[in-house]
Parts: C-alpha cells; structure tokens; sequence
C-alpha cells in the first residue's frame, strides 16, 4: 500500500476512532508545519463527520527554539495570560484537542538548561489550570506523532534525511497499527485486550507491586483505592475516546510516599530537547533520595527540582515486551512511543481518574491519599525482557505479571 493510503488510515483512526468525532463537536489541533498534510486530512474528516469548527495552532521549532537562544531573560518569567485564558475559554466551550508530537528529540540541545528550567516552571504553573481538562478527561484529548526531518534525523542519524523520515512513518504506522488491513477493527480488539488486562489488575486488588531486574528491586505500593486505566477512556459526557495513539499501557497511581528501593531506567529519557541516559534512581518512602545519570545529570536534577511532587512517582504502567511498538526495535526517542514499548513510571502528576473518588476531593485530601501532584509529568522506562513485574497481595500472595517481556495473566 502506498503512504497515502497509510496516512488516510491514520486519519481515519484519529478522528473516528480516537476522537470519535461527531456533528456538534469542536477541534482544537496543536501542531508543527511538518504536520501539515496530516492535519488538512483532519480537518477534512472532521467537517465531513459535522464538527462544527476546527481551530488550528502552529508551533514551530525554529520560532521555539529561536527565543530560547536570544528572548531577554525577562520572556522567561512570565507567561501572557491570554494565552492561557483563550485555550481554557476553547476547553470551557468544549472544543476536544488533538496534539500532533513532531518534535526534534535534541532541538534544545545549546540552550541553558537553567532557561529551559525556568520556562517549565513558569509555563507549568500558568499552565495548571488547563492540565485539569485532560488530566480529568472533561474533553476528548488525543496525542499522535507525526514524522518530521529533525526527529527522522535523530532516529536514523545514518539515512539521508529524506529515506529517514520515509523510515520513521513506517514506523509510525507500524506502532498505531495503521499498516494494517483494517486499522479500526484491530484497534477495537487491541482496546479488548487492554480492558481485559486492566479489568484482572482492577479485581486482584494487589497492596504493592515489584519490579526486579538488573540494577532495579523496587515495591511500589499502590494507593487503596487505585483503579486500573487503559485503552479508550470515557469523558465527562460519557464519550469513548483514546488519549494516546499509540497506547499500549494499563496504568494505575502509585502511593507517592510508599515506593522503596532502586531501579534503573531501561531507556534513554528525552527531557525538553534534551537527552538523559543510563541513569537510576533510588526511593526512600515515596521520594527519590539518590539518583545518579551518566548523561545529562543536569537535567535530571533540574526536573526533579521542579517542585516536591517532581521527586515523587505519580503513574505506573504496565506494557509487554511484545507489541507493534516494542517489535519495531527502534527507539523513538519520543515518550509517547517509547512509553508504550516498555512499563514505565512517571514523576509528577498522578491522574485523577487513577484514585475512586478523587475529583470529589481537594488536592490537599487527595495528596493524603497518595495522589502526587506537580507541575510535571515525565515518564521515565523500566521494563523490557529483564524485568519481571509481579504482583503482592496484602497477605503476602504473590502473582507473576510480566515475565520476559509477556503478560503472565
Ligand atoms: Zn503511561
Ligand atoms: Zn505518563
């Protein structure tokens, strides 16, 4: 099949699968002009479906990366409240968000990363009342990648950049299955699947999970109301959708002061255009009291002194070895791929949708709970063949989950 073809499945899997698109709708899409062909094919499904208005916002790299070198410092500490007030007004109206992921994995390679440091902060904290929209599923939200030079570049250095880029949509078609002979319908028995994985963790009711492997012998407690996700989630309004395209986690909310012993990251980390490799951490009660990365330590640091939540974990996820993702044997260097070819934990934010009851509760309720709360959100690998995940029970029962890379359930 030709690229066309393969890029109007995508399409077609974008908004009538994971947005499930219907008359009356609104679309928000963020998006990079590498992203151009795919978001005019959007836009066309999404009016032929009877959404009422799609709403497009360009970032580009170049203009990023252009004012983190030579904007005053002042750009830096504050953040226009417009900005902030016209996606919430969007969000408030309903429009349903479609972020398009292009980005080059080492764009921000010669910045400071004390400006870039700086601009999370400030951008996070303006940007907080947003998170709420997604973090609690009040509008239908999708992440999807599209391939880009600068990020085709970064996974195949060796190919011109041209047959890179022709190499990473093929992956990228391969990982959301858009290769396949009837993308839609292998989607809705992947989601089965991912249901009935959760569905068995959701029944099992497990007090800790731990995670054993080279460098990693790690008991991460769960919270006691935890709730299992994955696959589609359901909005506000009671509406289908899937947040990440790709997906292959089920994923929970660990206790953010009940995660003890050290692990080791199985896949490099990229940070902001920046890359952390080869790094570990270790957790004493919940926190990360010791970490070390042979790459990019700075910036490790840096994120962890985000805020207090930053130093704790806030979603763990559970993903087989074995999966169009993980079978591609690439590494994206890009969390939306990379996340889904391996378990995986995240610092920062944990998702309200995790805990029974937590959308009825305060932060401060919640965070006594276990719920983490921070400006960020990073997701960081430990998983792959080596790694045997099992489950505990609060009378010490013990059941395998994944064990060379398989489910075990
Ligand atoms: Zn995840
Ligand atoms: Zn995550």
């Amino acid at each position: 099949m030709s690229f066309e073809r393969y890029l109007e499945n995508y399409a077609d899997l974008i908004v009538n699968f994971a947005l499930a698109l219907k008359p009356g709708d609104k679309l928000a899409i963020n998006f990079n002009a590498d992203c151009l062909p795919l978001v005019r094919l959007v836009t066309r499904k999404a009016y032929q479906n009877g959404v009422l208005d799609v709403f497009p916002s360009l970032n580009d790299e170049t203009m990023v990366l252009d004012r983190y070198l030579y904007a005053p410092e002042e750009a830096f500490e504050h953040f226009p409240p417009y900005r902030i007030e016209y996606m919430e007004k969007m969000f408030q109206d309903h429009y349903h968000r479609l972020s398009l992921v292009a980005d080059n994995p080492e764009l921000l390679k010669s910045v400071d990363p004390a400006r870039i440091a700086k601009w999370q902060k400030t951008a996070g904290q303006a940007s907080k009342p947003l998170m709420a929209y997604t973090m609690q599923n009040k509008v239908k939200w999708c992440v999807a990648g599209v391939a880009s030079p600068g990020w085709a570049k970064a996974v195949f250095p060796d190919l011109p950049e041209e047959e890179a880029v022709a190499k990473l949509w093929e992956n990228i078609f391969k990982a959301t299955r858009a290769d396949q002979p009837d993308p839609l319908s292998a989607w809705q028995q992947h989601d089965a699947e991912l249901k009935a994985h959760k569905a068995f963790m959701n029944t099992m009711r497990f007090d800790y999970l731990h995670y054993e492997g080279p460098g990693t012998d790690l008991r991460v407690h769960l919270v006691k109301d935890h709730i299992w996700e994955g696959g589609a989630a359901v909005s506000a309004d009671g509406e289908s959708f899937m947040p990440n395209i790709p997906t292959e986690e089920i994923f929970s909310m660990p206790d953010a002061d009940r995660v003890d012993g050290t692990l080791r990251a199985t896949m490099p980390l990229s940070v902001r255009g920046q890359i952390v490799d080869k790094f570990h951490f270790t957790f004493k009660d919940g926190k990360v009291v010791d970490f070390d990365a042979e790459v990019g330590k700075q910036i490790l640091a840096d994120l962890l002194d985000m805020d207090e939540g930053a130093k704790h974990l806030g979603e763990a996820a559970l993903v087989p070895a074995n999966s169009p993702i993980s079978n591609t044997g690439i590494l994206f260097k890009n969390t939306l791929f990379d996340e889904n070819a391996s378990c995986h934990f995240a610092l920062g934010a944990a998702y309200s949708e995790n805990m029974q009851g937590s959308t009825e509760r305060s932060e401060e309720e919640n965070r006594k709970l276990g719920m983490n709360n921070s400006l960020i959100h990073v997701d960081f690998m430990v998983g792959g063949r080596e790694v045997t995940v099992t489950g505990v029970k609060a009378d010490g029962s013990r059941v395998v989950l994944l064990k060379d890379g398989d489910w075990q359930i």
